[in-house]
């Protein structure tokens, strides 16, 4: 199964904590679209299986016309072997949504949309510089739910100004408005964001890292008695709506990503685009691929098998490690004291976190690395 991954560098506002590559306004739409429907060209041959998912991420989809949208995935079909389509997402943020817009995606074979809601609290909504309100994002699902889009929604917790029973609240309402998936993310400290720059001048307060876990295991124990299923360590799911094109990621699956700043991978390489939207898309005009690329060595490949398996509830697989060569004392050493920890749990040949485990995923997977 392959992916496609297409990334749309523009949004209205800049959120407080965003590092992602984006510019704001929509002025170089069309030269971007021209570009990108370029670029899949140019690479055609670069896929040999068929197209299973394609994903628009950004930046902020749902800001450019559907129109655009509709041209990229027709360029898509025509270049690759796209036989059935099993899951073709959109991130949309609420304050773009509306009934002719919903339509327009659903005739372009949009299934499913990301929706950036991040909190159903107006206060924070504001602290994020979020471009949406609370009304907002609580319509844009129902109408979403109700034209028949599986619909996932982005919440983030640990906001420093935010209280407890605030987050409790978002998720309550997220259950109670019937979404088919939950993206949980804590919020992190990025460099070059305005959050950072708040902070080094007084203005904005840092995380407290002791919150930010509380609401973490809170989320884990809330949503399993509603029987979502933790099968990533920010993704629950509804049964059934596991999110397909993201788990190929986590399931080291190759997929191609076009436009500024889109990574692609291909089982043995790891490339990525420039982050610019005009050195983008001059060297596109001159059909050059404007990207650097890495090819994994076999200590990559396994440091990020075990950083991303250990983040899914199928965890990492002995047999595997053994496979790639990686099964020695010290593998054992660490597992044996993180088993005795119980931040992990051996099944067969599975090793997976345990919630307690959950709170300390990176720490642990770095402890594994070579
Ligand atoms: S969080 Fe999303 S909408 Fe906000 S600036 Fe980043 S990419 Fe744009």
């Amino acid at each position: 199964m392959s992916g496609i991954y297409i990334h749309i560098p523009f949004c209205r506002q800049a959120c407080v904590y965003c590092n992602f590559y984006f510019k704001t306004g929509t002025s170089q739409t069309e030269m971007l679209v021209e570009a990108i429907c370029k670029e899949i060209e140019l690479r055609k041959n670069e896929l040999k299986e068929a197209v299973e998912t394609i994903y628009f991420g950004g930046g902020t989809p749902s800001f450019i016309p559907p129109q655009a949208i509709d041209k990229i995935i027709k360029c898509v079909k025509e270049n690759f072997t796209v036989s059935e389509i099993k899951e073709l997402t959109l991130e949309a943020n609420p304050d773009d949504i509306n009934e002719s817009i919903l339509k327009q995606w659903k005739a372009a074979g949009v299934t499913r949309l990301s929706i950036g809601v991040q909190s159903f609290y107006n206060s924070d909504l504001k602290w994020m510089n979020r471009a949406h309100n609370a009304q907002e994002a609580e319509e844009s699902i129902q109408l979403a739910l109700a034209l028949g889009f599986e619909v996932s929604i982005d919440l983030i917790f640990g906001l420093p100004e935010s209280r407890d029973e605030q987050w409790r609240f978002n998720l309550i309402k997220a259950q109670a408005l019937g979404v088919h998936h939950l993206s949980c993310y804590g919020l992190t400290l990025e460099e070059n964001t305005p959050w950072k720059k708040l902070i080094d001048r007084g203005t904005y307060k840092a995380a407290d890292e002791n919150k930010t876990t509380a609401q973490f295991e809170w989320t884990m124990e809330f949503l399993s008695r509603y029987g979502w299923e933790h099968y990533e360590i920010s993704n629950y799911c509804q049964p059934g709506y596991k999110a397909k094109h993201n788990t190929s990621y986590w399931q080291q699956k190759p997929y191609l990503g076009f436009g500024p700043s889109a990574h692609s991978f291909n089982g043995k390489e790891r490339s990525w685009n420039v982050a610019d939207n005009n050195a983008y898309v001059e060297a596109i005009q001159q059909s050059k691929l404007p990207s650097e690329k890495e090819l994994l060595t076999p200590e990559n490949k396994i440091n990020e098998y075990v950083m991303t398996g250990l983040r899914t509830q199928w965890g990492i697989n002995l047999e595997t490690i053994k496979s790639m060569g990686f099964y020695n004392q010290n593998f054992e050493n660490v597992l044996e004291k993180h088993l005795q920890e119980a931040l992990l749990k051996l099944d067969g040949d599975a090793i997976t976190l345990t919630n307690k485990g959950k709170v300390f995923a990176d720490a642990i997977a770095a402890d594994f690395f070579v």
